[in-house]
């Protein structure tokens, strides 16, 4: 059976983890895994989280099976804290799924299921698992051009005409904010021009939305969804917690459909089928912790400060490389990091200057360039700009 397998392809960013676990350089600095990271260099569990889960211990009585969509409190909470009240609630179905990678799965097989063969679009470059998610799910999948790597911000005119020879039908990957692994988000203009485009040609969107409250806050990352949820007749959703909620491991996200009323019934009956036979029935842990936090008020500010902690980290860490590097280099080019959103910018790195950084001074970004910038820590800023500076970045 397994003589006609191959090399089997990783995923790039998890070689590059096997990689730097492997370098035993004691300077070593990991810009590379899209986790954050604290002024201690550690993941901590958030207080609010602890808290959660010392509650659950003592009042959770059984566990026996949620149920196919999951913890409908968790959904509704979610749907909220996502969707606000851009669209009524006869409109949203809602699934719980492992993690936001279970909700672009399921919503992936869902477009492929529910639709005329749709082709899946997504911004180039993008995170690498949102091509093979959905072609895994059957999709052929296209990218649309989005970065200008001369203003290191998204050319919105590039990617409407790419868009533009998209078909009635075919998906539109968009990420919600902190885009992955770019740094460059839309503004308020440029959402509506997306828009635009999706009505008149009759396209859905994908939000791909896995780093809420890490740009500039939970209400402002959601603005540009929620202007865009507003003004479509259909749209998908896919929800992590895995960053705002720190549940990496607990698997904790939602898939959300929005349709008109009188299909909601038959979207939430084809989602539960496509829970049924990927992974039966949710895991419940994670998705219990965010729905204790979101339902008591003083866990909800503790975690609003607790994540207010990590976003102002990273735009501290943002402004103090932006600054190392004007020093090493004399030049303000790379100020774009002041104004890109959440943990990654692209770094206008080659492949072979990607390269010299690991070699010759155990920097670890990703091939493409991507650096996570909460993998920063304050006493290495310069030691990483006059790297940078150094390989010719
Ligand atoms: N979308 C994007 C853009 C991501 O960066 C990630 C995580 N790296 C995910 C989705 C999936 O997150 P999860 O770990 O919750 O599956």
């Amino acid at each position: 059976m397994f003589s006609s397998l191959g090399e089997a392809s990783t995923d790039s960013i998890l070689a590059l983890m096997r990689a730097y676990r492997e370098d035993p350089r004691a300077e070593k600095i990991d810009l590379g895994v899209g986790v954050y990271r604290d002024a201690a260099g550690t993941t901590p569990i958030m207080a609010a989280v602890k808290e959660a889960e010392r509650h659950l211990v003592e009042t959770q009585e059984t566990k026996s099976y949620v149920g196919l969509s999951g913890d409908e409190t968790f959904n509704a909470a979610m749907a909220r804290l996502v969707l606000g009240d851009a669209v009524a609630d006869e409109r949203v179905s809602a699934v719980q799924t492992p993690g936001g990678s279970g909700a672009l799965r399921l919503l992936s097989e869902l477009a492929a299921t529910a639709g005329d063969r749709p082709i899946l679009w997504v911004s180039a470059p993008t995170w690498p698992n949102h091509m093979a998610v959905g072609a895994r799910a059957g999709l052929v999948c296209r990218s649309y051009r989005y970065f200008d790597p001369e203003t290191h911000m998204p050319d919105t005119d590039a990617m409407l005409a790419d868009l533009s020879e998209a078909r009635r039908g075919d998906v539109v990957l968009v990420h919600g904010c902190c885009h992955n692994p770019t740094g460059a988000d839309l503004d308020a203009a440029q959402w509506d021009r997306l828009t635009a485009l999706v009505v008149e040609r009759g396209l859905v969107p994908l939000v791909d939305i896995a780093y809420l409250g890490f740009g500039e806050g939970l209400e402002a990352d959601a603005a540009g969804l929620r202007r865009m949820a507003a003004g479509v007749p259909e749209m998908l959703v896919s929800v992590s917690c895995s960053k705002n909620f720190g549940l990496y491991r607990d698997r904790t996200g939602v898939a959300l459909v929005i349709s008109p009323p009188h299909q909601r019934g038959a979207v939430q009956a084809t989602l539960e089928t496509l829970v049924r036979t990927n992974w039966s029935m949710p895991p419940d842990h994670g998705a219990a912790v965010v729905r204790t936090i979101l339902a008591d008020e003083a866990l909800v500010e503790m975690w609003h400060d607790e994540l207010a902690t990590m976003r102002e980290r990273i735009v501290a860490l943002r402004t103090g490389l932006a600054e190392a590097m004007a020093t090493h280099t004399g030049s303000d080019h790379y100020s774009f990091l002041k104004q890109h959103r959440g943990m990654f910018s692209l770094l206008p790195a080659s492949a072979a200057q990607v390269e010299a950084l690991r070699k010759d001074h155990a920097i670890y970004v990703t091939g493409d360039g991507r650096a996570n910038l909460a993998g920063l820590l304050e006493d290495r800023l310069d030691r990483i700009a006059e790297a940078f500076t150094t390989v010719g970045m």
